[in-house]
């Protein structure tokens, strides 16, 4: 069976590694094997990273933009052989994977505007014949931690804009899809992309951890789950790196008396259940607002969900596939046993569909629970499974104070058509990410991503203008050329414009 690689300095390479299974969660078999980098293999693309630096990070810019011009086309003529490997590792629907491919193209676009995006800022005359601008220069080496959910989109968040800002990458993508970052990599290439200047090593926490420690990453963006969000923000931060760590999330949306009920369910069916909830944006729990609205809801969606269709990626008229791996199902359908043991009510019952011709697939059924409380663990926790959690409270009021109180703030919603209560609510929410009858309020590639709370560790979010801050040290330089017959006094007293 052919083993998935690493790709440094413009090569695949499998060396003699531990190996790791890869599944095809829609037949539950392994179909495919991984290497796992060793921590010699993530010090040889640490090396050619930094051996790739002072000539690209010298590149001009303009240039450095052609090869993401050249790189988008790219993407787009090989769609579908990424969207398959996609399909194969991770098991989402093809119309699925092909909006993540497209969200992530999204900020190529945005990184082809680099010259114009790293233009720095320039004052004439500061002090007599002095001028005074700031400049934004590369990192150096980056590296990229990224989850399984969105193979090809996540990575796309971080080394387009990061090596168009002139730094060079080592991507460590998730060893459970570990097929998209590598045909990612050596698209780049074939755009014209210098050897050396992005690397991809497949593997564990035992690259990770390489890359959190070596003196020659200055940078690290992760996106994953919280517990290693934090873990990574705080050694990569103790080890002297700029880290931005994007974590887990618990979305919620408030569904308002005065909401549209038929649009609120077509837009929860969707954002609840695409990807079988495997989304840190995924809405998992709705607030609605009165026992009216609570009860429309649940009507309207336990209907609509008869009709939703789950099973394997290469079938289009399929609304979402199985979850990524045995274990994964497992807790999936432990978190729905444990809201039942609590004395939630589940309305629709995933736990025990089973998809024809598919019988060994990690599939979870769409989850309908009523009656869920703060309390119990299946409203705490990410649950990352097709599971839509309904909370009956009395007002407005008291859905902002849960949501105000959950610890994660990646996204969330209000369905309402009062515009007064929509803009208190946008407002006031302790959220980074808010939808006005808008369900998954994903950012474009030219505004930027991130939670607030326990959501992301760090300042700047992912992508859009705050990732260009974020690949790139400012520097300010003041700079005088005297005239040959004047000669300045000595000053000992701090300069001012007096
Ligand atoms: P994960 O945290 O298990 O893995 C993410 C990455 O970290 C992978 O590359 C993995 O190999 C690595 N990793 C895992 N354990 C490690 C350890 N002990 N030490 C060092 N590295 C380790 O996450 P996942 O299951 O792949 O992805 C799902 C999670 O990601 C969910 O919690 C989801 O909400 C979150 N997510 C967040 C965002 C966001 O933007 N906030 C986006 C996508 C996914």
């Amino acid at each position: 069976m052919n083993v998935i690689g690493h790709f440094i300095n413009g090569s695949i390479r499998q060396d003699e590694e531990r190996i790791q299974d890869v599944y095809n969660p829609a037949t539950g078999a392994a179909t495919k094997k991984v290497a796992l980098a060793s921590v010699k293999t993530v010090n040889e693309a640490i090396a050619a990273a930094q051996a790739a630096f002072p000539e690209w990070r010298n590149t001009p810019p303009i240039k450095r933009a052609r090869v993401m011009f050249r790189f988008k086309e790219l993407l787009e003529k090989n769609a579908d052989a990424i969207c398959e490997a996609i399909g194969d590792e991770h098991g989402k629907i093809c119309h699925d994977a092909a909006g993540e491919l497209q969200r992530g193209i999204e900020n190529v676009e945005y990184a082809c505007g680099i010259p114009e995006l790293l233009k720095g800022e320039h004052n004439k005359n500061v002090g007599p014949n002095i001028d005074s601008w700031s400049e934004f220069q590369p990192l150096g080496v980056v590296a990229g931690i990224t989850p399984f959910n969105f193979p090809a989109m996540v990575p796309l968040w971080m080394f387009p804009m990061a090596i168009a800002c002139g730094n060079t990458f080592v991507l460590k993508p998730s060893e459970r899809d570990p097929s998209a970052g590598l045909l990612l990599a050596q698209l780049l290439k074939e755009a014209g992309l210098p050897d050396g200047v992005m690397n991809v090593v497949n593997g564990d926490k035992e690259a990770v951890d390489v890359l959190l420690s070596h003196a020659d990453v200055k940078g690290v963006s992760f996106v994953g789950s919280t517990a290693i969000a934090e873990y990574i923000y705080s050694t990569a931060t103790a080890n002297g790196k700029r880290c931005q760590a994007l974590g887990g999330a618990k979305n919620h949306a408030i569904v308002m008396p005065d909401a549209d009920i038929d649009n609120a369910v077509n837009q929860l069916m969707g954002a609840a259940f695409g990807s079988s909830g495997e989304r840190c944006m995924a809405l998992s729990v709705v607030l609605a607002v009165g026992d009216a609205a609570a009860d429309a809801l649940i009507a309207k969606a336990s209907e609509a969900m008869k009709s939703l269709e789950m099973g394997v990626c290469t079938d289009k008229n399929n609304d979402f596939g199985p979850v990524i791996t045995r274990q994964h199902q497992q807790k999936v359908v432990g978190y729905i046993t444990s809201a039942e043991e609590d004395g939630a009510t589940i309305v629709v019952d995933g736990r025990k569909i089973q998809v024809e011709g598919y019988e060994n697939g990690f599939f979870v059924g769409a989850t309908l629970i009523d009656n869920v409380k703060s309390t119990m663990t299946s409203y705490k926790e990410e649950i990352f499974g097709p599971v839509l959690q309904v909370m009956r409270v009395n007002s407005m009021e008291e859905a902002m104070q849960l949501i105000n109180d959950h610890e994660y703030g990646n996204g969330t919603c209000i369905f309402t058509r009062d515009g007064e209560a929509a803009r208190y609510f946008s407002d006031n929410i302790q959220v980074g990410m808010v939808g006005i009858n808008i369900p998954l309020p994903v950012p474009v590639a030219y505004h930027s991503f991130g939670g607030w709370k326990r959501s992301l560790f760090g300042d700047l979010h992912a992508y859009g203008p705050d990732a260009v801050r974020f690949y790139t040290k400012r520097k300010t330089i003041t700079q005088r050329w005297p005239s040959a017959d004047v000669r300045e006094g000595t000053t000992f007293s701090m300069p001012t414009m007096e």
